[in-house]
């Protein structure tokens, strides 16, 4: 991942993507935009360790990626994880990219409300921190019901200030208000299951990208 401003903040929301849609490439491109950045880059997981297996595999995910994204210069793919060999824990993605872009850049994850209160359970989740900001993009229909130990974090780390992420490499979780678009890539599973068009959902490369390769069809017996 590159970016020809060396000092400015490297921007990335990671996720299943199982398939991407347009909630997603909405949600990163109006941070690119917010943010003032180059670009942000998409990072597909391999083997998500949070949640059940995707309906098809992560070269499949990362294609369709590739597919949504092509013709827009904001934002990118990153496609360290679904190339590793090793699970897709967001604290090893995030050393290796601090470990690329040195200690003084500011690195900012992006996650959707309902990531955001998934946290806890994520391997290393306090050591988070320590390599990047937050940014926290509110959902529709997921509503900011925080336990004890996410109050305490956001006690900690909450900044509303743009301009104290972008003047420092890690540390802080900025919450901000977006387009909401009520879109999940479980809908989209659901409607091709049923024999529905997604279109409008996603992008239409990744719905052609959907058919030709038949994913989360239901194949009915014979
Ligand atoms: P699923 O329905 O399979 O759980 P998803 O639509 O939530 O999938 P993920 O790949 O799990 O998609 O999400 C990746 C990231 O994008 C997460 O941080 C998630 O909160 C965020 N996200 C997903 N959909 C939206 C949306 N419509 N608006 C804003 N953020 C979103």
């Amino acid at each position: 991942m590159s970016s020809s401003r060396s000092n400015e903040a490297l921007v990335f929301m990671g996720g299943t993507f199982d398939p991407v849609h347009n909630g997603h490439l909405r949600t990163a491109l109006e941070i690119q935009q917010w943010m003032g950045v180059e670009q942000v880059c998409l990072i597909p997981s391999n083997t998500p360790v949070h949640r059940e297996q995707p309906g098809c595999s992560p070269e499949q995910r990362l294609a369709m990626v590739r597919l949504a994204v092509e013709h827009e210069p904001a934002l990118c793919v990153d496609a360290r994880e679904v190339l590793s060999e090793k699970p897709s824990y967001s604290l090893l993605t995030l050393q290796s990219l601090r470990a690329e872009i040195g200690p003084d850049r500011p690195l900012c994850m992006v996650l959707g409300m309902d990531a955001y209160l998934g946290l806890p359970s994520w391997h290393g989740w306090e050591q988070l921190t320590d390599c990047c900001h937050i940014i926290v993009v509110c959902r529709p229909g997921y509503v900011y019901e925080p336990d004890e130990r996410m109050r305490n974090f956001r006690r900690v780390h909450e900044t509303r200030s743009l301009e104290t992420v972008l003047g420092s490499p890690c540390g802080r979780v900025l919450m901000h208000e977006l387009t909401p678009l009520s879109i999940s890539a479980t809908q989209i599973r659901q409607l091709v299951a049923k024999g529905l068009s997604p279109r409008y959902l996603c992008p239409d490369p990744v719905w052609h990208y959907m058919q030709q390769h038949k994913l989360y069809v239901i194949e009915e017996d014979s």
